[in-house]
């Protein structure tokens, strides 16, 4: 006798007909199941596709401020206005932007110099010298606290997974200030503060941090001379302001090797810069493997800045931007984060940084309203600078 499960009415040839139906009716709504889950997930794809960028800045930067100088907030609020008024900042993911801590400031800087800066906040001076050329006033330090805290922010948010890239718009710059005093209208180091940040609180083993600012980032360099964690690879005028960055400088101890001063003669332009970028850095940088690429980002090499004689167009900035962020697709997971630093012609700084985030969001658009250098000057022979770059380094 046939034992038939309770609630089962299947006898026979057309029971049989009846399952086979059931059974190609069930496989269909399988399939179809699968296909809707497939089209889901190409969606969700298609969506992570989309880039995610942190962008980290903070109302407080026009905190710090001294009208007249070529460093006043005056700079920060065109590239705001230019962010904003196009909807890139609306497209971008805002960081929350806390001041860094002290614990994080001593990993670059000397005690005794935060409390100089700390000094400062308590006096009612309106404004303090701190060289010829670098002023405090009483809210700075707590206003390059959040100018550092911005770049961690912006790390943060990269290296934590929550965006591809980033991009710090902060005052006041970084790149000149040594460990033990404020020096080329840079309070603390900002960059070098994010790159020991990645170090130590996610694991990081190695940062490639990238220069072009028009001055050398002496600062920066200082911080890890003796560091072979860190790849400082830096373009810029020379001889010129800080007088430092000599081409045979490339660090001591176990960091020899790892500082790469590139010194250009004024007058570089798009096509040096371009093959600087393809021979040297390109090469220095895959041989180093970074895990993440930091970019001090100046905009004082485009050719109408007023503090300086190099000769980039915004399209040549563009041109290297991209090729940061197609290395840091190469060799990172695209993990790449750009921070303000110089920039004295306002129209060349904002829509410099309207490029560098068209970039990390994968628009093509590039704004140039300035156009190439008008002289119609040739660029200097940049070969020799890059044999001997090559050479030295062994690239
Ligand atoms: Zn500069």
């Amino acid at each position: 006798m046939r034992t038939q499960a309770p609630g089962t009415f299947i006898i026979g040839s057309f029971g049989r007909h009846l399952q086979a139906r059931v059974f190609v009716s069930t496989i269909k709504i399988i399939y179809r199941l699968v296909a809707l889950f497939v089209i889901i997930s190409a969606f969700g794809f298609i969506q992570d596709g989309c880039l995610t960028t942190a962008y980290a800045t903070h109302p407080r930067y026009t905190e710090h401020d001294l009208p007249g100088h070529p460093e006043h907030a005056g700079r920060i609020r065109a590239v705001w206005r230019q962010l904003e008024e196009l909807g890139l900042a609306a497209r971008m993911k805002a960081v929350e932007v806390h001041p860094a801590y002290r614990d994080l400031l001593l990993t670059v800087h000397m005690p005794q110099y935060l409390d100089i800066l700390a000094w400062i906040e308590g006096t009612q001076h309106r404004i303090v010298h701190l060289d010829a050329d670098t002023y405090a006033c009483p809210t700075s330090y707590e206003v390059a606290q959040l100018a550092a805290g911005g770049i961690v922010g912006a790390i943060n948010e990269v290296l934590g997974g929550r965006a591809d890239n980033g991009l710090a718009v902060v005052r006041p710059p970084g790149h000149h200030a040594l460990p033990n005093h404020a020096m080329g209208f840079c309070l603390l180091g900002n960059i070098a503060i994010g790159a020991r940040y990645a170090q130590r609180a996610h694991g990081i083993s190695r940062v490639l941090i990238v220069d072009f600012d028009v001055h050398h980032g002496n600062g920066t360099e200082a911080m890890f001379y003796d560091d072979d964690t860190v790849l400082f690879v830096s373009t810029h005028q020379s001889p010129f302001y800080p007088g430092t960055g000599h081409i045979s400088d490339t660090g001591t101890g176990k960091g020899r090797g790892y500082t790469i001063n590139i010194p250009l003669s004024a007058g570089h332009g798009d096509s040096s810069y371009a093959r600087i970028f393809e021979e040297v850095v390109w090469p220095a940088a895959r041989r180093f493997q970074p895990e993440l690429i930091l970019v001090s980002a100046g905009f004082d090499a485009h050719w109408a800045d007023p503090l300086a004689q190099m000769r980039l167009s915004l399209t040549g900035y563009d041109h290297i931007t991209r090729e940061l962020i197609k290395m840091a697709s190469e060799l990172c997971g695209g993990k790449i984060v750009f921070v303000m630093e110089g920039g004295y012609h306002l129209d060349a700084l904002s829509h410099g940084w309207r490029n560098i985030a068209h970039a990390l969001l994968g628009d093509q658009e590039i704004s140039d309203p300035l156009g190439p250098p008008q002289d119609g000057r040739q660029e200097p022979n940049v070969r020799p600078v890059i044999e001997q770059t090559r050479k030295i380094h062994g690239l």
